[in-house]
């Protein structure tokens, strides 16, 4: 993920610590939260109790039109039954404890404590032309892929679609205070959103509902770092999510090397996958390739890439490295990253260099939730 952060922790904005810090949940007692349930769902959890349907409509519109946070705010609804919704329903499946944001306020990251007591970001981009949300599907990653900082810390837990929802819906909130609209989602935080579907394809639904965010499926876009089946099951979805695919690596060997699933899902399969997905949606696939120093980034490799993706309906991203200090591995000088580029370009790979996000998400992530473990203010 692509975002400023030379200039990032340069203006904090400290958060008002909850009174009590929440005891660890297991998965069991995690509660439901409004944030986890689509409107069907809702409605039928509110007809068993006996209350009328239309009610979930107005919760809906409530919770995801006019972004409040708290039941007490929603004056349609009667006393009672907000009462009993704040206990069987709540609406505050994270907590915020920091933000940090660049100073000309384009970047906003925002650290959350889960009710388990697990820490994720989600970070809100502010473009002329759109308003991005990165919102994180994981606690730390099982790929490990060598580059990456959340890749360094394994996998502690997938996150509920409430805890995801959550994230956009606070985002959302957030830019319309800076005076914008949240128009696109990316799952490109913490986490592989393919190792989590259900709970993304949950999302999608949950946050599609016209009654609430009425937010289009292709405006939300998943990357993978190349869970082959995954892509063949979202090509059959009826949502237009759109795809991104981690390449990162034109051949095997390479690609093995930085992303260990390759060994299981390799370049030719994936491509194949691609050509699927490409064939049966009409829709093009965007690839990410983290240009590192020395190691995916020469002429020769350009080319082999050119090769692989020709006749592809397809857009490379090419994002140079974010160096962590859990890695070896360094960003390429500017030249070479043009160089690339223009080999792509040459041979009629559209493509287009991520200089001034060049930082991914991913590591960015790590970082502050990494200082915030090891007792940084909160
Ligand atoms: N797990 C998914 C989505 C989250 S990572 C995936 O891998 O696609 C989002 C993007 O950030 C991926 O393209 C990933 O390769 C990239 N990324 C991870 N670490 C990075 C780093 N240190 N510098 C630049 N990009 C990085
Ligand atoms: Fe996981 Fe994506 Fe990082 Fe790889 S790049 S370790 S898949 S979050």
């Amino acid at each position: 993920m692509r975002m400023p952060t030379s200039n990032l922790v340069t203006s904090e904005q400290p958060i008002p610590a909850p009174a009590a810090r929440p005891g660890r949940l297991s998965r069991r007692d995690r509660p439901v939260t409004l944030y986890d349930l689509t409107l069907a769902e809702l409605e039928e959890r509110l007809a068993a109790d006996g209350v009328p349907r239309y009610r979930a409509r107005q919760l809906f519109h409530w919770a995801y039109r006019q972004l409040v946070d708290d039941y007490e705010a929603m004056t349609v609804l009667p006393k009672a039954l907000r009462a009993d919704l704040a206990v069987r329903l709540p609406l505050a499946p994270l907590t915020a404890v920091r933000e940090v944001h660049t100073d000309d306020g384009e970047t906003i990251k925002t650290l959350f404590r889960t009710l388990d007591g697990q820490h994720i970001e989600t970070v809100l981009m502010f473009y002329p032309d759109r308003t991005t949300v990165c919102v994180s599907c994981q606690v730390g990653c099982a790929v490990g892929c060598r580059f990456c900082a959340t890749g360094m810390l394994g996998l502690t837990r997938n996150l509920t679609a409430g805890e995801m929802v959550a994230q956009v819906v606070a985002a959302a909130r957030r830019a319309r205070a800076a005076g914008r609209t949240l128009t696109n989602i990316v799952l490109m935080g913490m986490g592989e959103p393919f190792q989590n579907y259900d709970a993304t394809m949950r999302l999608v639904r949950i946050l599609h509902e016209p009654a609430g965010m009425n937010f289009g499926a292709r405006r939300i876009t998943v990357s993978t770092s190349g869970l082959v089946p995954f892509i063949d099951r979202l090509a059959s979805e009826p949502f237009q999510v759109k795809l991104a695919v981690s390449l990162h690596a034109p051949n095997d060997e390479l690609r093995s090397s930085l992303v260990p699933l390759n060994r299981r899902y390799p370049v030719g399969e994936l491509l194949a996958a691609c050509r699927r997905y490409v064939e049966r949606t009409g829709r093009r696939v965007t690839f990410e390739y983290v240009l590192i120093a020395g190691v995916n980034d020469s002429d020769a490799t350009a080319e082999e890439l050119a090769r692989l993706l020709q006749g592809l309906l397809c857009h490379v991203n090419l994002i140079p490295l974010n160096p962590t200090p859990a890695a070896p591995f360094g960003r390429p000088r500017v030249e070479r990253i043009d160089r690339f580029a223009a080999i792509l370009r040459e041979r009629g790979i559209a493509a287009t260099v991520r200089y001034s996000r060049g930082v991914d998400i991913a590591a960015a992530c790590g970082q502050l939730r990494a200082e915030h473990e090891a007792g940084m203010p909160a």
